[in-house]
């Protein structure tokens, strides 16, 4: 006699977010609701004005689709974002957002990912990520010492703008939190973004591609293209690709004015040296001086420092319009690198200065939150010992410092 063993009452599945989602996607999600083709544009576009004009959290809201569809929609389909894990707030105002995202599978608790708001007198920037970790190894910086990697999806791309927004008070008829410094030009808080938090933006070209489409629509989170800068360590045979089909401001992260230095600080030099991606640089698709790409160079003591390299810089980048963005290194425990002195950083600056590069430092922000950077995630995981590898793996908030301008 065989034993009946009871089946398992499975947990109902979370039902999928809109939130995120592109235009494509909307139509496909009231398609499988059974609504018809031809109202399928029109209804996209409502679905559209509500997520991403006004922010909603809630489908009773949408007053423009009728009861009985949203009652539908809200049976088939959830407006949830990633949960916000941590939030800490500095001094200046700069807000880091420990993201949450949702599981992608059973042995999947949910990738962690950060979100850095810093804001100035005239603009807000946000530093979003583009993958979990990084398949890439530059040996100064944290995230490419991460095991656990995975590209975002384009919606989780778009919904770390969409938190922010949220947790800023962003939306029409929303006001910031009490004591909230935000840009004071009446506008909005988030104006810019900058691919600059965890992963390379290249190597998840068309989540990325896709993502940008979202924000930068008109009918929507409408960031111009020009106030988002991509940052790339150099994929080389994608940069092209990027100009023509991204649009953004493009970001290089150099480092180093020399193959053999690149090679060690930067790994993927090895395939695509400096003097190809200089070339690359010089036909990125809309460069000019109105349109100038920055180079971003981390600052690391004793390493790529010297007056010798600053010449060198000026002299690479000599017929290029470009920008010069100096990076104090941030360190992190275990790294074998330190940041330069300040006074090797200022002769560095003045170098590149008289060569006709303005303000090349930028003041680090949120001095006070990335010094606890560690803390906010080991507190973290004091919660949650399962996520410890992924918390442990550190968390692209290096780009915080790279704010570009625009
Ligand atoms: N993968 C892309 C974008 C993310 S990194 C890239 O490499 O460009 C964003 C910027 O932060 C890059 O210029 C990167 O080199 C820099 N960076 C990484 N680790 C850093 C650290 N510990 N201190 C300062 N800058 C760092
Ligand atoms: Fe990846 Fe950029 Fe870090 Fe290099 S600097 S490991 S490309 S995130």
């Amino acid at each position: 006699m065989t034993a009946t063993t009871p089946s398992p009452i499975a947990a109902p599945a979370p039902k999928p977010s809109l939130v995120g989602l592109g235009r494509a996607e909307l139509k496909a999600a009231f398609a499988a609701l059974g609504v018809p083709e031809r109202e399928l544009n029109m209804r996209a576009g409502q679905l559209w004005h509500w997520l991403y004009f006004h922010g909603a959290t809630d489908f009773s809201v949408m007053t423009t689709i009728g009861k009985e569809l949203r009652a539908r929609l809200a049976d088939a389909y959830s407006l949830a974002r990633p949960a916000v894990a941590a939030e800490q707030v500095s001094q200046d105002g700069t807000r880091k957002w420990l993201l949450r995202l949702s599981s992608t599978g059973p042995h999947d608790r949910g990738a962690e990912i950060e979100c850095v708001y810093i804001p100035e007198v005239d603009r807000g920037t946000l530093c979003i990520s583009s993958q979990v970790g990084c398949t890439l190894t530059c040996t100064f910086c944290h995230t490419g010492t991460q095991k656990l990697v995975r590209n975002l999806s384009a919606a989780e791309i778009v919904a770390q703008v969409i938190v922010a927004r949220d947790r800023l008070g962003d939306w029409p008829g929303a006001a910031p939190p009490d004591g909230a410094f935000v840009p004071s030009d009446g506008g909005r808080f988030v104006t810019n973004i900058v691919l600059m938090g965890m992963g390379e933006p290249l190597y998840n070209f068309d989540n990325v591609k896709a993502a940008m489409d979202v924000v930068t629509d008109g009918e929507g989170l409408s960031v111009g293209r020009r106030r988002i800068t991509l940052s790339t360590s150099g994929v080389v045979p994608m940069i092209e690709r990027a100009g023509e089909e991204i649009g953004a401001m493009l970001a290089i992260s150099l480092h180093a004015t020399r193959d053999e230095l690149r090679d060690t600080l930067v790994p993927l030099n090895k395939k695509y040296p400096i003097a190809t991606l200089l070339d690359a640089c010089r036909n990125y698709p809309g460069v000019s001086n109105a349109k100038r790409i920055t180079f971003e160079y981390v600052m690391l003591k004793g390493v790529n420092d010297s007056p010798r390299d600053a010449r060198e810089l000026v002299r690479l980048l000599k017929g290029i319009p470009a920008k010069i963005n100096l990076i104090p290194f941030n360190p992190w425990p275990g790294t074998k690198y330190e940041c330069s002195d300040w006074e090797t950083i200022e002769q560095f600056s003045e170098i590149v200065f008289k060569a006709g590069y303005a303000s090349p430092v930028r003041t680090p922000r949120g001095r006070d939150i990335l010094a606890a950077c560690g803390q906010l995630k080991s507190e973290t995981e004091k919660l949650r010992a399962r996520a410890r590898m992924m918390l442990e793996s550190g968390i692209g908030a290096e780009g915080i410092y790279a704010v570009a301008d625009g």
